[in-house]
């Protein structure tokens, strides 16, 4: 037999599949008020907020959900991301330790070495998966250059979800992708388009190794990869979609500068290095603020 709230938590539930927020939120509510000291409908309004990207009241809602089940890993992972939504770093460090990681208490964001992770950035309108810095369980600093479409630039710091949403190879081993929930911190790097002639491949090696000297973000354009949606939440395989050799002779880079003239000063001395290379066209796609 099953109780009120149990039926209000599963229509709530499949609302929620559904995409129908403001209904599940109801059925939550309702399910929380016949069995208050029950953690889930808790935790459910919580998701719900989550979607909704309502930090206050994810937070609220989560706290709840962990103040009446400690060991609601879920619930302490969505307060960890509210609070770090919120900048409340005291709560975020509570949350993480209440997950169960090892980290200190203070007022300060946590600055954790998590290794190159693989985040889906603006998933819900033009997805890019750009490779990050993590700096701890839900923020994440972009290494790539994104395309202008993605509304992200490099070294944008992004919130991002804990569940994963498919997987890519790192050196053999493979890791999961999460999906960026919002940008919390705007770079100060503008994006631009550069166009260049470079046929052997040292060429761009060098180009490469300049910028990275001169902490230029560069990545090569015509190397990108479209994948279909399937692929991408799962395993990318070459038999799918062959990755393009971004060879040239003319290559598409993206790159990531303060100033224009930072850029002038990596082609002079580029150019210097491999004089039959050439700069055909440069624009800049994606300003900073
Ligand atoms: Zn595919």
């Amino acid at each position: 037999m099953k109780t009120p709230a149990i039926k209000f938590n599963e229509r709530g539930t499949r609302l929620l599949q559904q995409a129908k927020l403001r209904e599940a939120g109801e059925q939550f509510r309702k399910a929380a008020a016949a069995a208050p000291r029950w953690s889930v409908p808790w935790f459910n309004l919580g998701l719900v907020y989550k979607f909704q990207h309502s930090w206050p009241e994810c937070l609220r809602y989560n706290q709840k959900a962990v103040a009446l089940d400690s060991a609601d890993a879920g619930a302490w992972w969505n307060l960890g991301i509210a609070a770090t939504a919120l900048g409340d770093w005291r709560e975020a460090r509570r949350a993480w330790r209440g997950y169960g990681i090892d980290i200190a208490d203070g007022d300060d964001p946590p600055l954790m070495k998590l290794g190159p992770t693989p985040i889906r950035i603006d998933p819900t309108g033009n997805p890019e998966v750009v490779w990050t810095k993590r700096l701890d369980p839900a923020r994440a600093q972009i290494q790539n250059v994104p395309t202008p479409a993605s509304g992200r630039r490099y070294q944008d710091i992004v919130l991002h979800d804990g569940e994963p949403a498919g997987f890519r190879d790192l050196g053999g081993v493979e890791v999961p992708v999460f999906n960026e929930l919002e940008l919390l911190y705007a770079s100060p790097f503008s994006t631009y388009e550069v166009i260049i002639e470079a046929s052997a491949k040292e060429d761009r090696t060098a180009l490469t190794r300049l910028a990275e000297a001169r902490e230029i973000g560069i990545d090569n354009w015509s190397a990108l990869r479209m994948l279909c949606k399937l692929c991408s939440e799962g395993k990318p395989h070459d038999a799918h979609h062959p990755q393009p050799s971004g060879d040239g002779p003319l290559v598409r880079y993206g790159m990531a500068a303060q100033d224009e003239t930072d850029l002038y000063a990596l082609f002079d001395e580029w150019r210097k290095e491999r004089p039959d290379c050439l700069v055909h066209q440069m624009e800049c796609v994606f300003e900073a603020e």
